[in-house]
């Protein structure tokens, strides 16, 4: 019988009610392994429930007690990172060295949540007028939530919930219905570290469990990862509804290669960071951008044989560069693009579509493709593709290739490839996007530092973790005191200033 994957509420796993399921994939073999309950209002409104009454019991935790609790859940992660892995692995299809990476990606964010007593001090001014005082101190807001997409099923959560709670609040997480075990059971090892039930519930859904969180007023806070046309939709929505938003959503990140770069490394680089989880990673790298068209040629030149060598394999194979898409669905779309760039007049140097893998035919595996000569007018070049696709789109020189990322609809990220110092310091500063590399191809910013895209890549004003995180999840109360209370100046109809 198929595995049924249950939510996580008020500190209980229980089943879903509503009726309503999606079938989980092993996407190496094409099978259902497991059927995950889709949220009806009534359940996504019994986790909110669970959060509400929590709330108080949590905020009155002090934070060095909270951050204890973050440190024993930090080392039941490390304890149960190969179980972790492998489950993530076996429902997204990433290799097994990959999802060790996105489920360390998440503790390491529950490592700058074990700072949390210093991360909440507030601010002090001693003597701010006669006998005045003033301070000011960071609370929790309530009950936050938060919505994931299915390519980071560990490091996302975390994102979220990990600073969310360690601020004092409680939190309902409703993760991609495509590969919802691993929160399930981050959930279940989150109390197993000593949170209180209902501090962290998590509800598989769909629209209607969304929804059901955009509109319930007592959700203080949403935070969204995933595709921006749903991104720009719950920022509209969640503030309508008197929410804080933030929202990221797709991306298309360049790396532009300039004439001095270390072509060699570039290749490398381009490789891994272009096909590596098979290109379903928001910071992969989808456009190289070769500066001036000799470049290009060379690096087309070298890119074809790494392209065409690639291992496509299990999951589980050590020595498979990637596994599987997530969904027979998924890959459809992005053979579709392919298609469509061939339509498009780009030159597809190597062809990835019809590749399978001996054994395993009904996995969703592809060969990795490269386009060549894609210019900026073509859909392949505006729209995300999310697949094992690089495009070579050229540029004729520094500035046409500072425009491009800059120009582009999306601003994730993007990177440069140069040994020249002030082209790289001029690049840094003007390009339009909100997360730079330099000679680094995935620069994504490590947790005390803070993630998050510009442009359609993301809604809202804040980013995720770092001090961004904790801004995001407390409100700032600002407090003016005076003592001795009773000294007597008289009323007074100006507003007070320091003249
Ligand atoms: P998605 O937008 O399909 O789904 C994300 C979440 O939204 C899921 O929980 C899903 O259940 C929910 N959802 C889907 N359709 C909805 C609807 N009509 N109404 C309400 N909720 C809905 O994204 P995905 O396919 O899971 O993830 C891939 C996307 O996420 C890519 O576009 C990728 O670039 C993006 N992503 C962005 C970042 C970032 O930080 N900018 C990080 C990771 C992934």
């Amino acid at each position: 019988m198929t595995r049924e994957i249950q939510h996580f509420i008020d500190g209980k796993l229980v089943s879903g009610t509503s009726g309503r399921f999606l079938d989980v994939f092993n996407p190496a073999t094409g099978e259902v392994q497991a059927r995950a309950p889709l949220a009806n209002a009534g359940e996504v409104r019994q986790a909110i429930d669970a959060a509400e009454k929590a709330f108080p019991v949590w905020r009155a935790v002090n934070p060095q007690r909270r951050a204890r609790v973050m440190f024993k859940f930090k080392e039941l992660l490390e304890k149960n990172m190969d179980e972790l892995a492998a489950l993530l692995s076996s429902e997204h299809g990433k290799v097994l060295a990959d999802a060790k990476g996105d489920v360390q990606r998440g503790l390491e964010v529950i490592e700058f949540a074990c700072g949390i007593p210093h991360l909440l001090k507030g601010e002090f001014t001693e003597g701010a007028g006669p006998g005045i005082d003033m301070y000011s101190m960071r609370q929790p807001l309530g009950v936050c939530a938060g919505i994931t997409p299915f390519n980071f099923p560990a490091m996302i959560p975390m994102w979220m919930f990990g600073v969310s709670v360690a601020c004092g609040n409680t939190f309902v997480c409703k993760p991609s219905e495509k590969d919802p075990s691993v929160p399930v059971r981050l959930a279940e090892l989150f109390m197993e570290a000593g949170a209180p039930e209902g501090v962290l519930n998590v509800v598989p859904g769909d629209k209607e469990a969304v929804d059901t969180i955009l509109t319930d007023p007592r959700i203080q806070a949403v935070s969204f990862v995933g595709s921006s046309a749903i991104a720009e939709y719950i920022y509209a929505t969640g503030a309508a509804n008197g929410k804080r938003v933030q929202a990221m959503g797709g991306a298309k990140n360049h790396a532009i290669i300039m004439p001095d770069a270390d072509l060699d490394r570039v290749v490398d680089d381009l490789i891994g960071a272009g096909y590596g989880s098979a290109g379903e990673r928001c910071m992969a790298i989808s456009v190289a951008v070769p500066v001036t068209d000799a470049v290009g040629d060379e690096l087309v030149k070298r890119l074809r044989p790494r392209v065409e060598e690639l291992r496509v394999g299990l999951p589980t194979d050590p020595d498979a560069d990637y596994g599987p898409l997530v969904t027979a669905e998924h890959r459809e779309k992005v053979r579709g693009l392919i298609d469509l760039g061939v339509k498009e007049g780009a030159d597809l140097v190597v062809d990835g579509r019809d590749l399978t893998l001996q054994g395993y035919e009904d996995g969703f595996f592809m060969g990795g493709s490269l386009f060549d000569r894609v210019t900026t007018d073509m859909q392949i070049y505006k729209d995300e593709i999310f697949g094992p696709v690089l495009s070579v789109a050229r540029a004729k020189d520094f500035d046409e290739a500072v425009a491009m990322p800059s120009d582009h609809q999306y601003g994730n990220g993007v990177a440069i490839y140069t040994r020249d110092g002030d082209a790289a310091r001029e690049f840094a500063s003007r390009v339009n996007v909100g997360m730079v590399g330099i000679n680094v191809p995935i620069p994504v910013p490590l947790s005390y530092h803070t993630f998050g895209g510009w442009k359609r890549s993301a809604f809202g004003d804040t980013n995720q973790h770092g001090l961004e995180g904790v801004k995001f999840y407390t409100h700032i109360k600002t407090i003016t005191s005076r003592w001795p209370a009773g000294v007597r100046e008289g009323a007074s109809f100006v507003i007070p200033t320091m003249k």
